[in-house]
């Protein structure tokens, strides 16, 4: 599966993939260097809890949450000083 679009990674118009909201070339993809499903159960097994999380699920949604965060402090911070040039 795959259409013509444009990858928001590297603006190539290439065969991408829908992952996750985004549109991404193989290229790209390969670039990410995603963890193998084996890897990921590696590392939910070896998971110690912490006071934020109780397990690597919940560790992983604190990741994104917060990172979620920073990308609106960093988007507001650069409109803000867009719209202020002319
Ligand atoms: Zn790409």
């Amino acid at each position: 599966m795959g259409n013509l679009t444009l990858c928001v990674l590297c603006d190539n118009k290439n065969i991408c993939r829908h992952l996750f909201d985004f549109n991404v070339c193989d290229d790209c993809i390969a670039g990410l260097r995603l963890f193998t499903e084996d890897t990921v159960v590696r590392l939910s097994k070896e998971f110690t809890p912490t006071q934020e999380s109780k397990d690597y699920k919940e560790e992983i949604e604190r990741r994104l949450k917060i990172l979620d965060q920073e990308y609106i402090k960093k988007k507001i911070k650069l409109e803000d000083i867009r719209s202020k040039i002319e």
